[in-house]
């Protein structure tokens, strides 16, 4: 399926997400996201441990899968907040653009 921005990507995943039984929703994509990134964490150190560093084309292919296993759970966060994974996007790009015009790219603290 061919997916041509965040909107479409949005709705589409949605089609996918098992209704979780929990009292707090939110809970179960947490830990999927942050599950599915020490997924993509781990196979990072595995090309260091044992490639040296190289990445592959089988690696890059794999690596790219659990990115988007990451963007399935960030986006059904999107959706459990009621914000549009568009906006996040928009919104991160402004705040980046507004420190890199600044000469805050670099550092640290959410508010720079
Ligand atoms: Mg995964």
């Amino acid at each position: 399926m061919e997916i041509k921005d965040f909107h479409t990507y949005q709705e589409q995943s949605r089609k996918t997400w098992n209704d979780i039984r929990m009292d707090h929703s939110i809970v179960y994509p947490t830990l999927g996201l942050v599950n599915e990134a020490g997924e993509f964490a781990g196979k990072i150190k595995k090309i260091f441990r044992d490639k040296g560093g190289v990445i592959s084309e089988g690696d890059r292919q794999a690596l790219a899968s659990e990115l988007g296993d990451v963007l399935w759970y960030l986006t059904q966060i999107c959706t459990e907040l009621d914000v549009r994974l568009e906006d996040v996007a928009a919104g991160n790009i402004d705040k980046l653009f507004d420190r890199l015009a600044r000469g805050k790219i670099h550092g640290d603290g959410d508010n720079r």
